[in-house]
């Protein structure tokens, strides 16, 4: 009885060894690598078996991901959510730095004459080739303080940390991976704010400028030294969405509330950070349903927002 007893712990603890030891091989610390397989066991009641870990690691590494994001997903994720979301249909699920999870925001990632070339417009000469978008949803996060614009397109045109002074350090990188941290560019306010214009004047030209759209812009305005009569002035519409669907004024309802009640999507949920980049893609979602509802109604800035 006791031998078998015996026995069994010891080929307990033998698979444990073994399951650590490629977690640890992955990047965790050995007290993180016990505490994934714990709770792993109390999920599934069923010790974790190496062959359930390789499978979950090939999901992972099927995304591409840096070291660092994997190791962080595998901390925090159960296994076999991590795994069902990594396989989640056609790769709609990708790795979110604001979130530090995967995140189904689905903005076209920046190519060669959208962002990359925004960015480069703020510190460089003329920019090449700006296709101007009709559109431009803005949105800020503030933990760290951070900008994200995605235009009608779903291209991501710009996603960028502030720096603090000058120099190309964030103001407070905090909860964010350090590999996320050095692949974000990163900016002071005034450059942020000059490539945000430089896109909504784009090639179009002030007269033609474009509608900037977001949820109750006053804050991220405010991060970004720009006022509602400057982006006038820029011949930039201004529409908050929380304006629009027949909202009372000073009844703004919340982006997640809006999602929930005019898309039937989900956000926000169960305490998660925010992703200004899924913020943005819903808050034109929200625009696009929504303003024919309002035409006419001067929602936000300027009124109508171009004729057609
Ligand atoms: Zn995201």
């Amino acid at each position: 009885m006791l031998a078998t007893l015996l026995h069994c712990c010891a080929g307990a603890a033998a698979a444990l060894t073994s399951g650590t030891d490629l977690l640890v091989a992955r990047g965790l610390t050995r007290r993180e690598a016990s505490s994934v397989e714990a709770r792993y066991r109390r999920r599934h009641r069923t010790l974790l078996d190496t062959e359930e870990l390789e499978a979950t690691f090939a999901s992972l590494d099927a995304l591409d991901l840096r070291p660092q994001q994997a190791a962080h997903l595998l901390r925090s994720i159960e296994l076999r959510e991590l795994r069902a979301a990594a396989t989640n249909h056609d790769g709609a699920f990708v790795w979110c730095s604001y979130k530090k999870a995967l995140c189904d925001c689905s903005a076209v990632p920046p190519s060669l004459g959208t962002a990359a070339t925004a960015t480069a417009a703020a510190t460089d000469a003329a920019p090449v080739e700006i296709v101007s978008p009709q559109l431009l949803s803005v949105d800020c996060e503030f933990n760290p303080l951070r900008v994200a614009a995605v235009d009608e397109t779903g291209t991501l045109r710009l996603d960028a940390l502030f720096a603090s002074t000058g120099a190309g350090t964030p103001a407070n990188p905090r909860g964010m991976l350090a590999c996320d941290v050095a692949a974000t560019p990163c900016q002071p306010q005034a450059e942020l704010r000059d490539t945000l214009l430089a896109l909504l004047a784009g090639a179009a030209g002030p007269s033609e400028g474009c509608t900037w759209v977001a949820h109750t812009p006053q804050q991220d305005l405010a991060a970004l030294g720009l006022s509602e009569a400057e982006l006038r002035d820029a011949g930039v519409t201004l529409v908050d969405v929380a304006r629009l669907g027949g909202a009372a004024a000073g009844q703004a309802s919340s982006l997640k509330r809006m999602a929930q009640a005019h898309l039937g999507v989900e956000m926000h949920g169960g305490g998660s950070r925010h992703c200004a980049v899924q913020d943005a893609v819903v808050t034109l979602r929200l625009y696009d349903k929504l303003k024919s509802d309002d035409d006419g109604g001067g929602g936000g800035g300027g009124g109508g927002g171009g004729g057609g």
